[in-house]
């Protein structure tokens, strides 16, 4: 992260707010900039400093309209993110094929040093006029007559208070802080693998390469200095009793995907390599009377899509429109707000199972006939 944590706006004294955005990611950012610029009095909080490594690397060509929208488009463009000029794709046959942005009415995507994203959309927000309170976990929060009251505890030891009116729940896969049960339907098991390897940006094919497996499939793209991320997409429940050695399962996938191998090298030395959720889910309640839920905390879309950054700047511009509707008396607004998240999530379903249908290699595949 470029800039120091003292840029951030923080302050340790209890406050009133109108609305507490729970989460900084690219959902809770787009959030706390859209209600911050309509003049609400607005908190985020984030668990990290934007100092740990994060996956969702892939920005797709399409969320130039939402960045735009949020004013943050030029300052992102300015940020050293390297231009992803398309996706090669091993899918349903051994022959490569090449889908390039070139076609795309978007132009480029790219790829991106995800914290150094997360981490601009933050201080876009504190730019906006939201107190982004970084290093700060909510970890309760108590439904009172007028709307919340939130404790969040930080990193240096301390504890703060907040009240809002309207919390909206940003909290990505994590477990909510919100009171009440909360649940969620969730179509798979999707895990992933994931490491980087060191391959200079400058060489090979910068766009994202896909290959199914038997057992899967595989990512890997190049990111800004110098590495490149590669995982392995697979179903949690296959990895049982083989989660000890994850470098050695890691190997032993790879020796099934030539191509991803030609990329990075049969025997790649892997850095921070993780087993990460991915599965597709949506929340049975996406809002209540005084909250509502954003990008991931609301639902979340495998990775093949590379929409979920998308759908979560959009959800968040969303959002803003509902609460601002919400505060003029609309008392429908975050009903419409949900039932719209609902509606893009069925037709994500619905492209999901054609995307998973067109690999019909491995008829007898655990992996694949779950999604046939
Ligand atoms: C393996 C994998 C690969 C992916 N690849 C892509 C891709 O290439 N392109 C793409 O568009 N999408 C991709 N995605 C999806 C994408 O990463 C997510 O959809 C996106 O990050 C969702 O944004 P969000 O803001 O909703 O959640 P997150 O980005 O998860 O942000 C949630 C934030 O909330 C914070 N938080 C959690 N709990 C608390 C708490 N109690 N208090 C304070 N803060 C809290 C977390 O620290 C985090 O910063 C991928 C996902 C996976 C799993």
């Amino acid at each position: 992260m470029k800039e120091s944590r003292s840029a951030y706006r923080e302050s340790t004294t209890p406050r009133a707010l109108d609305i507490a955005v729970i989460g900084g990611g690219p959902a809770g950012c787009a959030t706390a900039i859209a209600l911050a610029r309509r003049g609400f009095a607005v908190g985020m909080l984030e668990h990290s400093c934007y100092d740990t490594p994060r996956v969702g690397e892939t920005l797709a060509p399409e969320c130039r309209v939402p960045l735009a929208a949020l004013d943050c488009l030029q300052r992102f463009e300015n940020d050293g993110h390297l231009p992803s000029n398309g996706i090669a794709s091993v899918w349903g046959e051994e022959r490569l094929y090449e889908n390039d942005f070139v076609f795309n009415p978007y132009g480029h995507g790219w790829h991106l040093d995800r914290c150094r994203f997360d981490a601009m959309l933050a201080h876009c927000a504190a730019d906006a006029g939201a107190k982004v309170f970084a290093g700060t976990t909510a970890r309760r929060c108590d439904a009172v007559s007028d709307g919340f009251e939130i404790e969040a505890e930080r990193r240096r030891d301390d504890v703060l208070r907040l009240r809002s009116h309207l919390v909206v729940d940003a909290t990505g896969r994590g477990s909510s802080p919100l009171p009440g049960a909360q649940r969620r339907v969730v179509y798979d098991k999707l895990v992933g693998l994931v490491g980087l390897v060191n391959a200079p940006s400058s060489q090979g094919d910068s766009r994202t390469l896909l290959e199914a497996v038997s057992e899967g499939w595989w990512y890997s793209a190049p990111l800004p200095g110098g590495k490149r991320v590669v995982a392995f997409m697979t179903d949690g429940d296959r990895l049982k009793g083989r989660r000890h050695d994850l470098s050695l399962l890691f190997m032993a996938r790879l020796s099934d995907a030539p191509h991803t191998r030609e990329r990075i090298g049969t025997l790649p030395e892997v850095e921070s390599l993780r087993l990460v959720a991915a599965s597709s889910y949506r929340q049975t309640s996406m809002h209540g009377e005084r909250w509502l839920k954003v990008g991931d905390a609301a639902c979340a879309y495998d990775p093949l899509s590379s929409a979920g950054m998308l759908r979560a700047l959009q959800s968040g511009l969303d959002a803003a429109t509902a609460i601002e509707g919400w505060f003029g008396g609309d008392t429908a607004a975050l009903a419409r707000y949900a039932a719209r998240l609902e509606q893009r999530f069925s037709a994500y379903l619905g492209t999901r199972a054609f995307y998973y249908g067109r690999e019909m290699r491995w008829p007898t595949s655990p992996f694949w006939q779950r999604r046939h």
